[in-house]
């Protein structure tokens, strides 16, 4: 046998318990033929002596926003005035819509208002995305489409929905810009994978034709498309199927290749933490609001058993604890209707997590599916809404190491920094961009940390058995650091030296 690639002088952390360390990697047809003395004496096409650099398994990042993140708008984040604002969208190029992103309501001298914007827009509608995603400002060419919604201009949710519905559809070529542009972004970060956390309708849609772009795209790294459940419709099946909704065709988690699947039915019961729209059991502080669900209980509920009974994962948001109670009473009941063994369904964010429902997570078997990186960029403001006695419930780590529950990490990119090197070390430190502690007993070591964003998303996207460690037969993503995160005391400072996919070189930084 001859290797394509052997990779010498390597210290890898392969995340395997069976091996945990290797210094040779064999590749051969884009997968890691062997580690060390299995490979030493195979010939290869290729050698590439790393000297002593750091290589882990491909990050993936089991929750992101590929076609959002690379769209080209009007970026006016960290402006927090609305006369800077004005000025940045003055004169916006091209015709048509003006959309601009970045916006935090929080930071500003005052809110935004419609008016506001009728001053710049030249007639024309706008549209100002609030970082939060659940939130944004338009201006009085969007109102007047919204018959029958009454606003300064500030849109949340279900009326947010209603305007972002009016700009769409973007073209498959625009989409296909946007996600080449998200995965060089990722790549020079480390990431190998991503799983794209709804297609197909709701807020963060682009076109029904949306899967059409990633397939043509042939993008550079491994995507999962979690398809949005507002698309299951009613199908006449033979009622021994047990399924009275699908997507077309009868589709559902799993298929696809390795380098593009359909993962999880993604579901929303709430809003945002910084919308102040995630729903708590109590009050946010300082608002005597407790956010809401996003739907009746009836509809959601009944999406969930249907997505189940269908044969999909469920990737289920849930931010607030009152949402996540919600979310596991649904889940369970499903269950009851139907067992279905290693469903493995998923919460995406479970942010605000009291002690008790950290048994219940544990014994459904769900998945939570975390951005360590909210709590590095927002974590001062949201220790404030929640007071002192729920911060140090927010988006946990070792409590749910402690109860047996796999960890997945991920970024909700562009909401938050994408980059996984500053999430990890976020959870290995437990400190916000100011240096706040946010819940330090939550801290986990950086070991773990890894493994949530390589084994733990592995696991979140069901690709454990061809990702997430570096161990003979799975498929050679790889990224090569320029430090030891185990003993860096800058995690997040650490070059990305270079990055594979399958085998193949897909970033290289020039030192
Ligand atoms: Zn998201």
């Amino acid at each position: 046998m001859k290797l394509d690639l052997k990779l010498t002088g390597c210290r890898a952390i392969t995340m395997d318990p069976a091996r945990p360390a290797a210094h040779t990697i064999g590749i051969w047809q884009g997968r890691i033929a062997g580690l060390d003395e299995q490979v030493a004496d195979l010939p290869a096409a290729e050698t590439v002596d790393l000297g002593g650099a750091v290589v882990l398994p491909g990050f993936i990042d089991a929750h992101t926003h590929l076609a959002w993140n690379g769209r080209r708008t009007i970026d006016i984040t960290g402006l927090t005035t609305v006369s800077r604002i004005l000025d940045r969208l003055t004169d916006a190029p091209g015709t048509g819509w003006v959309e601009a992103s970045g916006y935090d309501r929080r930071a500003m001298d005052r809110p935004l208002t419609a008016l506001d914007l009728d001053r710049v827009s030249g007639g024309r509608p706008v549209y100002v995305a609030d970082l939060s995603g659940h939130a944004c400002v338009v201006n009085s060419v969007v109102l007047k489409r919204l018959p029958g919604i009454t606003s300064d201009g500030w849109l949340t949710e279900n009326e947010q929905l209603a305007a972002r519905t009016l700009r769409l559809p973007y073209s498959l070529g625009e989409i296909t810009a946007e996600l080449h542009e998200s995965a060089r972004q990722v790549l020079s970060e480390g990431v190998t994978m991503c799983a794209e956390a709804g297609i197909g309708a709701g807020l963060i849609a682009s076109s029904p034709l949306e899967a059409a772009a990633y397939q043509r795209a042939q993008l550079p790294i491994r995507v999962q498309l979690m398809v949005s459940a507002h698309v299951l419709h009613d199908v006449t099946a033979d009622p021994s199927d047990g399924v009275p909704r699908a997507i077309d065709l009868g589709l559902h988690t799993g298929f696809g290749d390795d380098m593009l699947s359909l993962g999880a039915l993604k579901l929303w019961t709430d809003g945002g933490m910084m919308a102040r729209t995630a729903a708590l059991s109590e009050p946010y502080l300082g608002t005597g609001g407790s956010g809401q669900l996003a739907e009746s209980e009836g509809s959601m509920r009944a999406a969930i058993a249907d997505g189940h009974h269908a044969g999909w994962q469920l990737a289920v948001h849930a931010i607030g604890d009152r949402a996540i109670d919600f979310t596991l009473d649904a889940l369970q009941e499903a269950q009851r209707q139907r067992p279905r063994a290693d469903a493995r369904h998923r919460i995406e964010h479970c942010g605000l997590v009291r002690p008790d429902q950290l048994g219940r997570i544990a014994s459904l078997g769900v998945v939570p599916v975390v951005q360590p990186a909210f709590l590095h960029s927002y974590g001062d403001d949201y220790s404030e809404i929640m007071g002192p006695r729920r911060a140090p419930w927010m988006y946990r780590g070792r409590s749910f190491l402690d109860h047996g529950i796999t960890v997945a990490g991920s970024s909700d990119r562009p909401v938050a920094d994408g980059a996984p090197l500053r999430a990890i070390e976020f959870m290995v430190r437990r400190r916000s961009s100011s240096g706040r502690a946010v819940g330090p007993d939550e801290a986990i070591t950086v070991e773990e940390a890894i493994r949530a964003y390589t084994l733990g998303g592995a696991y979140a996207c069901r690709k454990e058995h061809v990702l997430g460690s570096l161990t003979p037969g799975k498929l050679a993503d790889l990224v090569v650091l320029g430090e030891d995160p185990r003993t860096s005391d800058a995690i997040a400072e650490i070059p990305v030296l270079a990055t594979m996919v399958g085998g193949t070189l897909m970033t290289q930084r020039s030192s």
